[in-house]
């Protein structure tokens, strides 16, 4: 078990923040050109233009409790949910350690967060329900709920406080554990891609999976700065023990990597890629350079969102560099999926992507009650082009145990495609496509 003394950041203090990050040392080859940046401190007075209003609305809101216009949630008489009397154990905790549970120590025994930046802690439930003005009896209710589906919830600060503001509902609900998931729903399993991970008794933390012709997936890290109710590996992610990486776990990986000339393509993974220390994410880039058959890097991310601090001046520059050296095209996938989530922090954080030279894409998931409407879709979609972000792809839901309850009719989800075609440029129209374990690539559903 790791346990990293680490502390929580807050999102107003984010400037002197970033100032105590510690940074990556950059290898004495990509040193060597001068990096003129100019990413701003401040959001660019475009930003503050597309998003002044909103922020505006919110002022003076935050500290109300969403629970009183809040619905759907939180309900009570969850079957087989423990004594509350042990909702204590919960505070503390991040990753169900499978062979402890195997023990028949079930819930209570869990590790400590332990995310690899050590820049950053996630807040546990019984941190976050509190600054949502919840009350000890709703933060009990979900407590419970949390331990029968064995999926913590685990947030950033900043993620917190923008969940926060009441009229964030759809941020809330992307996080929030809720009764619905323990409905057992047909075609909802625990690994609805048909992932072939590594057995948990030979885990290593970083492994490749090959989906598709010409590409590999590299998995590097099982960790994330936030959790996602929906997300399709939630069960993979929490069967796996927490690791400390280093650069050895990515010995083998590389290797066939390297081996493998069919391979062109790399796509970083997990968990979130970002949530590497800087000093390996940028050597592991360094890394791909070398391999003279991969022909593109793509870092598949939410880190943005969930952790805007992550992009900091000094990480741009780093990643400008590289890019600047780097003859290798770097794409960063960011997963968005409601326009609630571009806060400042988060456009300054695309900013700096941007100007570092990646070309940036997003894609999200169709997710009912949360982005199911054209018009979210459609203004996330616009705000998204306004600051270099293409939409890629908007996911029908994977049926993952535990998130039936965010499925929406594929027939909702053309109309919505259709009426976004009538509104936007073609160019903001992301694909909308599904996963099918065993097709050679997505399948387009539009
Ligand atoms: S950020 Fe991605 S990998 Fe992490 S919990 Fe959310 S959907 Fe899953």
């Amino acid at each position: 078990m790791e346990n990293h003394s680490v502390h929580p950041i807050d999102a107003k203090t984010i400037k002197s923040t970033q100032a105590q990050i510690p940074q990556a040392p950059f290898p004495e080859t990509f040193k060597k050109s001068s990096v003129s940046h100019s990413v701003p401190e401040k959001s660019s007075l475009l930003t503050e233009k597309i998003f002044s209003n909103e922020q505006a609305k919110t002022n003076g809101h935050e500290n109300t409790c969403f629970s009183e216009g809040f619905s759907g949630q939180l309900k009570t008489g969850i079957a087989g949910t423990p004594d509350s009397s042990q909702a204590g154990t919960f505070s503390s905790i991040l990753w169900k350690n499978p062979e402890e549970t195997k023990a028949g120590n079930g819930h209570n025994e869990f590790q400590t967060a332990t995310a690899h930046d050590k820049t950053f802690r996630a807040l546990t439930l019984k941190e976050i329900l509190p600054q949502w003005g919840c009350s000890p009896e709703k933060i009990k209710e979900t407590l419970r709920t949390e331990q029968s589906t064995g999926f913590p919830m685990a947030l950033s600060q900043h993620f917190t406080r923008l969940a926060g503001i009441p009229k964030n509902e759809a941020l809330r609900k992307q996080v929030l554990p809720s009764s619905d998931e323990l409905m057992e729903k047909e075609h909802f399993t625990t690994n609805p891609l048909e992932e072939q991970a590594p057995s948990a008794k030979n885990f290593s933390p970083i492994f490749l999976l090959q989906k598709y012709a010409g590409r590999a997936l590299m998995m590097t890290s099982m960790e994330c700065f936030g959790n996602c109710r929906f997300c399709f590996r939630r069960h993979l992610r929490t069967s796996f023990p927490s690791k400390q990486i280093t650069r050895e776990h990515f010995a083998s990986a590389l290797n066939t990597l390297t081996k493998d000339t069919s391979i062109h393509e790399i796509i970083l993974s997990g968990g979130d890629p970002l949530t590497l220390e800087n000093e390996l994410f940028f050597w592991l880039l360094i890394e791909f350079q070398k391999i003279e058959h991969l022909k593109r890097i793509r870092v598949h991310t939410r880190a943005p969102i969930f952790f805007p601090e992550k992009i900091s001046e000094k990480f741009s520059k780093n990643l400008k560099t590289f890019s600047k050296q780097s003859e290798k095209p770097l794409y960063f996938v960011l997963h968005i999926n409601h326009p609630a989530e571009l806060s400042e922090e988060v456009v300054l954080a695309i900013q700096r992507l941007h100007e570092s030279g990646a070309t940036l894409l997003q894609q999200g998931v169709l997710l009912r009650g949360v982005n199911d409407q054209t018009e979210v879709l459609a203004d996330l979609y616009e705000k998204l082009t306004q600051i270099h972000v293409i939409p890629y792809y908007l996911h029908q839901l994977d049926r993952v145990k535990g998130a039936a309850h965010f499925e929406t009719e594929v027939e909702k989800g053309r109309k919505i495609v259709t009426e976004l075609r009538a509104l936007l440029p073609g160019f903001a129209v992301p694909r909308y496509v599904r996963e099918v374990p065993g097709e050679s690539g997505k399948v387009p559903l539009d």
